[in-house]
Parts: C-alpha cells; structure tokens; sequence
C-alpha cells in the first residue's frame, strides 16, 4: 500500500508511466481476470435542478435542449438493452424532479423483472428513498465525490455540501448496496495532492466501483475557459486506483476516448474492466451534454454494442456473461 507522498510522487514523475500502466493490468487480471462487464447506459433526463460548474446539465444553461424519457419508454429501452445482452442497465439523469420516489420505484421493479441487474446514478437524494429504490431492487449506485478537496468542492457546487455527498455514499453502503464513486481530474485549481487524497478515499470508504475521467470544459459553464484535463493523468489516477483497491469494478470511461480516439481500449489496458456504452437513442445523445465532444452521438445501440464488442475482442479480452458484480 503506498503513501499519500508515494502517490503523488508517482504522479509527477512521467518516466514510470508505462510501469504504472502495466503493473495496473497485470493487477486487473490477476483479481478480476480478463472479462470486460458490459453495462447498458440509458440517460433518461437532462433536467437538473443543480449548478455544478463544469456540467453542461446545470440548471443555468439555457441554451440546452432539455428532455425527460416518459416512464414506460425507459423500460423500453431497458428492454432493448436486456434484448442486446446486456446484464446491466444503468439508469442516469440530471437530478429531475419529476421523478418522485413511487414514480421510480416502478421503473425499477419493472426492469428487475426483466432479470437483470440495475445502477442509478441520479445523484443526491434522501436515506428513505435509497433505502425505496433498494427495496424496489436496484443493486448499485454511482455517485462520484468528485473531489474531496473540500475548499474545491465548495466552490463548484454551488448550495450543495460535501458532507451531504458523504452522507449519500454511507447512506448507500449501509443499505446495501455496491457503490460506485470517483473523480475528475484536471479541474481548475485541483493538486496532485488532492487527487491522491481522491484516491485514498476510494480505498477508505471500501467503494466497488470507480469511474475517473477528465473534466472537460462546456463553453456554456463558468468554467468554459478553464484549461481541458489531461488524459495520461486521468488515467494514471485509474491505474493507481486499480493497483490500490485491487479487486473492484473500474469502467473505461466515456470522457477518456473524448480526449484520446482509443481512449477506452488504453484504459481498458491500464487497469479498467467495464464500459459503459450507451443505449440511448440517437435522438437524445447529443443533449445529454455533460461535456461537448462526446462520443457516438450519431450511433444507435446496436452499433454501439458491436463497435465495443468488437474493440474487446481485438485485444483479447471477452465479454462477459455474468452480472458483474464485485468479487471478493
Ligand atoms: N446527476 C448525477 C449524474 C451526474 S453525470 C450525479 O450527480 O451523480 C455523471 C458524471 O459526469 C458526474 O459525476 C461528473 O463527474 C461527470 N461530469 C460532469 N461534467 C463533466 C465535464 N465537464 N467533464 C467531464 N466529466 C464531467
């Protein structure tokens, strides 16, 4: 286990990357092996009543085109999903209001029904309803700290509050569930320092999933001008999270293959062992703009599963079968 000094050491010094990398994916499979999770991404609702600096969902963009997929279509698409293969469906949105407890609850129940296994990642909300939305079936949760530079934190979450982000993590592990968190990395003002604390804190809170990207900035956020993350330190952050944790879920993130045209397949080689492609029609990927330049906004599901499948293959690896759930 290496040092909050060690960390950051290794974090600046560029001349051990290729060994960090491929300590990383020797690590990867010795804990978790060489099946890639597939897990089907349905981004239901841009509608956010938040104003995180850096998303393009916040609530004082109104240049966005906002949308919110009706009830009965996202259990379509879940359907399409589990059609397609997929063993996991991850339901995502902005934090909308319309979708009141009940109204999710049902979501829920319903895609359960269709055997598979199922992660929100619909940000912020109270004890009762993680403990309904368990209770209805969901197994996982995503939710990023995003940074745990507190004084950071503050300034790009306006009226939000960092202990009730902590809360909502230990809320989720008490109920049971597998939890997912991460961060970005590249923010402004953000430090080495910071980011291994970020990575300490993963392993502090015992999460099962950690998904890190690059914050890249959206012209129509306060931070528009600040400077893009790195990719090659976004995914040394990975990889040291892989050598840390060992035996947890790490997706290839979406944000990775933004900055780098095989930015998935490299991380998929550093450490990382899910992806989430996206089941969403193409009607709604271009306005779910967390950040611009994302991938495949012109691509349809099917395409999506292919085209992924078919990267996994070429490097060896397969798609798993299984649920792909963390293994202890
Ligand atoms: N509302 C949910 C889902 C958020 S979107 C929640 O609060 O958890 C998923 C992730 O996108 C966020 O957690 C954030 O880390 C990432 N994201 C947001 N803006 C971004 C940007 N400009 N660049 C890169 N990633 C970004």
């Amino acid at each position: 286990m290496y040092s909050k000094n060690e960390i950051i050491d290794i974090l600046k010094d560029n001349t051990i990357d290729k060994e960090i990398f491929s300590l990383a994916d020797s690590i990867r499979k010795k804990y978790v092996g060489d099946e890639v999770h597939l897990r089907g991404l349905i981004e239901f609702s841009n509608i956010c009543k938040c104003n995180c600096k850096y998303c393009g969902l916040q609530f004082s963009n109104n240049k966005i085109e906002r949308y919110r997929i009706s009830p009965e279509n996202i259990v379509l698409y879940a359907k399409k999903a589990v059609d397609m293969g997929y063993k996991t469906v991850v339901l995502q949105s902005g934090e909308d209001a319309f979708f009141k407890t009940e109204i999710l609850c049902e979501i829920i129940e319903k895609i359960k029904n269709l055997g598979v296994a199922l992660t929100l990642s619909i940000g912020e909300r109270p004890y009762n309803d993680y403990k309904a939305f368990k209770q209805a079936g969901a197994d996982r949760y995503l939710i990023r700290i995003e940074t745990t530079d507190r004084n950071l934190y503050k300034s790009l979450h306006p009226n939000m509050s960092f202990e009730n982000r902590l809360r909502c993590l230990d809320d989720l592990k008490n109920l049971g569930y597998e939890v997912g968190t991460g961060c970005l990395v590249g923010l402004p003002e953000q430090s080495l320092e910071s980011l291994a604390d970020d990575i300490l804190f993963f392993k502090k809170i015992d999460a099962d999933m950690i998904g890190i990207g690059p914050f890249i900035p959206h012209p129509q956020t306060p931070l528009a001008n600040s400077q893009i993350g790195d990719f090659n330190l976004a995914l040394k952050v990975m990889a040291l999270t892989r050598i840390i944790l060992k035996n947890i879920n790490i997706p290839a993130t979406t944000a990775m293959e933004t900055l780098n045209p095989n930015g998935r397949i490299i991380a998929l080689q550093s450490g990382a062992n899910v992806v989430m492609p996206n089941v969403t029609t193409t009607e709604y990927r271009a306005k779910y703009e967390i950040y611009p330049g994302k991938i495949c906004i012109n691509e349809n599901p099917e395409k999506c599963r292919n085209c992924i499948g078919a990267k996994i293959k070429s490097i060896g690896r397969t798609v798993s079968e299984d649920y792909g759930f963390r293994v202890r």
